[in-house]
């Protein structure tokens, strides 16, 4: 039962969802996930944690194809959603209250009297630490150890800590070294750089103060500075990057765990998440929609998918005025053979509602192709322009962070769980790399990977 059924009191909870592993959340923020109405997240949260609860999902990062939040919508809409009655989880990246911005959030709870509660979670150095076995504190080698920022440049602080960790560097490591090394440590001084700590795609890079200084800039992202002499702790064959990464696809990663491997998990099931009768009576009656607009390729990709597997084409579109958000779109749109009527570069929702009041698109009626998370401010906005609006899920939330963010350079297995998985990790991937060793769950399975994917044999297991 939710908590508006009973009449409650809305609630927040501000929660820290660890660095990037899922695994390493808190006991009870999974408890109060399971019981959460809503949950906002921020862009690095892990979408294979956020996947696992069935609260409805509200993405407040700055990703592309996305509506972009600012710290102070984020801040009213978590007000909004708890004055619903709702139990909201505000869910960030690390720890809320290191560089999280959790302060200011519970300033705008306490401001407006809205109860609230913070869930600690496993900060960056922490995970990065353990992940490489780099010691943040060492008998004899460290006894103090100073979290920092390196952004912004101009705001730099060296603290007088053995241990030193630097949070947001990602273009600034040059900028942090200089000002560690203006401070009087000496060049020799060993430095980490943990890229994607605790993710099976995590990377350690090392060296000393001089030599990073001397090195081309890099960008790395999401990654930490640790500078000091603990590090000379570190061995490259470590637990986390000796172990083999597999990709399960599809099941339920639980039942595949082990301590042989690392495990990724790719819920395949996220293609079939559209209401396919939904879709398929949208597609009976479009040429009531005067307006298509799509946000992003995916919006594309899985709305022709439908249209084509529903037996139509492109000519059934003849009679609505197309429009794309985002160069994405509109190059997906154009391998269908379709130029949008109404381009717009940006995918910011002000600029679509500016663009269409410009174009008088202001009553008619438009379907708004999409993932099951429709941008409830675009429709507001289109809608108080006069226009009907219909969001219509053909994909599911997850699927295109997913297919941008599995990066096959570190996966050494792909494990198939059923024959609809192999066939959805077809449609968004494409080809396996030959290193990649294949298994399948069953035999059906195997039938099908061999179907779809070529003469290989994959082991079954
Ligand atoms: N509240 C977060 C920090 C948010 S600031 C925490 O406690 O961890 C964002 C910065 O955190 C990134 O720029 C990066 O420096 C760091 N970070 C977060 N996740 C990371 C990861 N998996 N690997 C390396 N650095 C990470």
């Amino acid at each position: 039962m939710t908590a508006t059924e009973t009449g409650k009191k809305g609630y927040v909870y501000i929660i820290g969802a660890g660095p990037g592993d899922p695994e390493l959340l808190t006991v009870k923020a999974q408890r109060v996930l399971h019981d959460a109405d809503v949950i906002l997240y921020d862009d690095l949260v892990s979408l294979e944690l956020v996947e696992q609860f069935s609260g409805q999902k509200i993405y407040t990062g700055k990703r592309k194809d996305s509506h972009h939040f600012e710290q102070e919508e984020i801040n009213r809409e978590v007000v909004r959603q708890a004055r619903q009655g709702k139990i909201v989880a505000r869910l960030k990246g690390g720890d809320p209250f290191v560089f999280g911005r959790g302060g200011e959030e519970i300033d705008e709870l306490r401001k407006n009297g809205v109860g609230y509660e913070i869930i600690p979670g496993i900060t960056a150095a922490h995970g990065a630490s353990a992940y490489t076995e780099i010691p943040l504190t060492m008998r004899k080698v460290s006894s103090s150890v100073a979290f920092c920022t390196g952004h912004p440049v101009s705001s730099i602080q060296v603290p007088d800590a053995d241990t030193l960790v630097y949070y947001m560097v990602a273009s600034t490591v040059h900028d942090v070294l200089d000002a560690v090394a203006a401070k009087g440590r000496s060049g020799e001084t060993k430095v980490a750089v943990v890229q994607n700590a605790t993710r099976y795609n995590q990377q350690v890079f090392t060296g000393t103060l001089d030599e990073f200084r001397k090195r081309e800039r890099a960008v790395y992202s999401p990654a930490l500075l640790i500078i000091g002499d603990n590090i000379a702790h570190f061995i490259a064959d470590n637990w986390h990057s000796k172990k083999k990464k597999v990709l399960i696809t599809g099941g339920e990663a639980k039942r595949y765990s082990s301590t042989d491997y690392i495990m990724v998990h790719f819920p395949c099931r996220q293609i079939e998440g559209a209401d396919l009768d939904l879709v398929r009576r949208s597609f009976d009656d479009i040429r009531s929609y005067s307006v298509l607009l799509f946000q992003n390729k995916f919006a594309v990709k899985y709305f022709f998918k439908y249209l084509f597997d529903t037996g139509r084409d492109v000519r059934h579109l003849a009679h609505s005025r197309i429009c794309t958000t985002g160069k994405a779109a509109a190059a997906e749109l154009q391998q269908y053979g379709v130029i949008p009527d109404l381009m717009l570069d940006s995918e910011g929702c002000g600029d679509i509602i500016t663009l269409f009041s410009k174009h008088a698109i202001t009553s008619e009626s438009i379907l708004l192709p999409g993932s099951n998370l429709h941008d409830e401010y675009l429709v507001g906005g289109l809608q108080s322009l006069g226009n009907r609006v219909t969001p219509l899920c053909v994909y599911k939330h997850g699927v295109q962070e997913l297919e941008q963010s599995v990066d096959f350079a570190f996966i050494d297995e792909i494990f198939f769980a059923s024959p609809s998985c192999v066939r959805n990790f077809s449609t968004m991937f494409g080809a396996i790399p030959e290193r990649i060793t294949v298994t399948c769950a069953d035999q059906p399975t195997g039938e099908e990977y061999r179907k779809v994917f070529g003469s290989t044999s994959p082991i079954i297991t």
